[in-house]
């Protein structure tokens, strides 16, 4: 093992604590007949696997309490299915080793799931689940997902998928060390959301042995097996420096001549509303309301959406929610797209699988306008992955219908951004996504590691884009916003500012360095960094370029 692992920092901070490794694939047992005759005995031991399976669901669930019991207590019920062990037994009579048997009784059910209509297809998922725990008992490997500990650790996994973070304790997660994943994956943005240190693209990372004492360094990427004292009490010093430094300022965001650029927060539901009003967060810039439904197999019902958007926005003067953002990257079992689909991130997502299921998106939006009704609050809706003005148009209509005044759509595909003054005739406002935006116009996929060096927001092609659409909202008079990870970076704020964007919003404990930054320079400095930054011809000299024109950044250690 090296001395020091190197990934890509994607969350500030430094945390040490013991590794917990989240387990991979369970393998798929040999096919063929068992060695052994005994059918009694591996009939019990496949029986008995079940059951263990289901008490350890019901008792996670137990623990978890809330919307994770129910759907866990059903996964319990699935695991403990007479028809199940029915179809367990058999194949053991036919000769199959216990393993085996129930790995193929899983798959029969599978098969008929798939073939029974849309919402038993979002089931299937559930179904492999229970498949490779009960595999998983029978083979003494251990269980898939998010490892169990009494005790604070270091999650270390190939990489977080949203359903495996959804069970988390953030109490018990010290920091975040992925193999895959880049800057703007899913773990990096529930890291960032968290405040926990992070780094992704680690490429060591699953050899540390669980429990391995490690310190982790989410700024500069560096994980480090073994610490000595000394390093833990000098990374324990510079982490105090930091934060005294960041805290000291708070109030509205402004450059230092007193150009406003309103600091907002990205939420994923009412659970980050107090650490974004602790980092002193001006409103809410992005409500990703897909992770509140994250591990449904139905869709949500009016109701229930209005009483969480509800107690969102009691909480901020000015809201900006995003409709429902399903597909690649965000799977919703109750907003399956097409299985056909060879690739998901270009097939129907975010705005687009409204076409296949139109009610979800009126009923999201009635539950919005119902949740405002008689609140003190600036309610802005928006939707994600618009393509064009027809697009456009057709989302502030449903808008409209539904009573709701300020309707508004994300630019993050290119086509967008090239012909923004298009899309700003139809929408009351923009927000700039660039986490997509890069995938897109990188054409790299946000989740593959290998291609991160594309989703530094820094390229320049990607500033260009965020030129143009800034430029196109400017001259029609409307607001355009920056929401993607590009606005948690304090440098990057102050260029995004100088192109003309005219608020940031980000996870919240980004806030602090963001403002800090900003309150350093003048609109005028910020504007000659953008336009250094745009005469470079690659991310590193952009950053360098823009960072010669913001000198007061490096006295604050951002
Ligand atoms: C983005 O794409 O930049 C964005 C903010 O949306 P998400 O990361 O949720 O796709
Ligand atoms: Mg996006």
């Amino acid at each position: 093992m090296p001395e020091v692992l190197h990934g890509t920092g994607v969350s500030p901070g430094v945390a040490a604590g013991p590794v917990r490794t989240m387990s991979g694939a369970v393998p798929e047992p040999p096919a063929g007949r068992r060695d052994t005759g005994d059918t009694a005995a591996e009939r019990a031991r496949a029986l008995a696997a079940l059951d263990t399976v289901g008490a350890d669901l019901e008792e996670r669930g137990a623990r978890a309490g809330g919307e994770a019991r129910d759907v866990l207590a059903a996964q319990a019920m699935m695991a403990r299915d007479p028809g199940l062990a029915g179809v367990v037994t058999d194949r053991i009579d036919e000769g199959l080793s216990a393993p085996r048997a129930v790995y193929e009784a899983f798959n029969t059910f599978r098969a008929a799931l798939a073939r029974a209509g849309e919402y038993m297809a979002a089931r299937v998922a559930d179904l492999d689940d229970i498949r490779d725990r009960a595999v998983a008992v029978l083979l003494g490997v251990a269980a898939p997902g998010v490892p169990d500990s009494d005790e604070p650790f270091v999650l270390v996994a190939r990489d977080l998928a949203p359903a495996d973070t959804a069970l988390l304790d953030p109490a018990k997660v010290l920091a975040f060390v992925t193999r895959d994943g880049g800057p703007t994956s899913h773990t990096a943005i529930l890291a960032r959301a968290m405040g926990v240190p992070a780094v992704v693209a680690c490429g060591d990372c699953m050899d540390l042995g669980d429990g391995t004492m490690v310190l982790v360094d989410g700024t500069s990427g560096e994980v480090r097996p073994d610490p000595t004292e000394q390093e833990l009490a000098a990374a324990q010093a510079e982490a105090e420096a930091r934060a005294a430094v960041l805290g000291a300022g708070a109030g509205p965001g402004a450059t230092a001549d007193g150009h406003r650029v309103p600091l907002l927060a990205n939420i994923g539901g009412p659970k980050d509303i107090e650490a974004a009003l602790s980092c002193g967060a001006e409103g809410v810039g992005l409500f990703r309301t897909e992770f509140l439904f994250l591990g449904r197999t139905t869709a949500p019902s009016e109701e229930e959406q209005e009483s969480v958007y509800r107690a969102v926005l009691e909480a901020f003067p000015s809201v900006v929610v995003r409709t429902l953002d399903a597909g690649a990257d965000k799977p919703l079992g109750f907003l399956p797209p097409p299985d056909d689909e060879p690739n998901p991130a270009l097939g129907e997502r975010g705005l687009r699988l409204f076409h296949t299921h139109p009610g979800v998106l009126t009923g999201q939006l009635r539950a919005l306008a119902r949740a405002a009704e008689g609140l003190d609050v600036r309610l802005q809706v928006m939707a994600p992955m618009v393509t064009d003005a027809e697009e456009t148009r057709s989302f502030v209509a449903a808008c409209r219908a539904a009573g709701l005044s300020r309707a508004g759509v994300m630019i993050e595909i290119p086509a967008a951004a090239l012909r923004a003054g298009d899309l700003a005739a139809e929408a009351d406002f923009f927000s700039l996504g660039t986490n997509d935006l890069a995938q897109y116009a990188f054409a790299a996929d946000r989740q593959i590691s290998g291609l991160a060096r594309f989703q530094d927001p820094w390229q320049p092609a990607l500033l260009d884009l965020v030129a143009l659409a800034a430029g196109a909202a400017g001259a029609a008079g409307k607001d355009c916003g920056v929401c993607g990870e590009a606005a948690a970076d304090p440098a990057l704020g102050c260029v995004l500012t100088g192109l003309g964007v005219t608020s940031l919003s980000m996870s919240a404990r980004a806030l602090p360095g963001v403002r800090a930054a900003l309150a350093a320079h003048t609109l005028d400095q910020c504007r000659k960094a953008a336009e250094a930054a745009r005469r470079a011809t690659d991310a590193d000299g952009a950053r360098t370029a823009a960072r010669a024109e913001l000198p007061g950044l490096d006295p604050l250690g951002l």
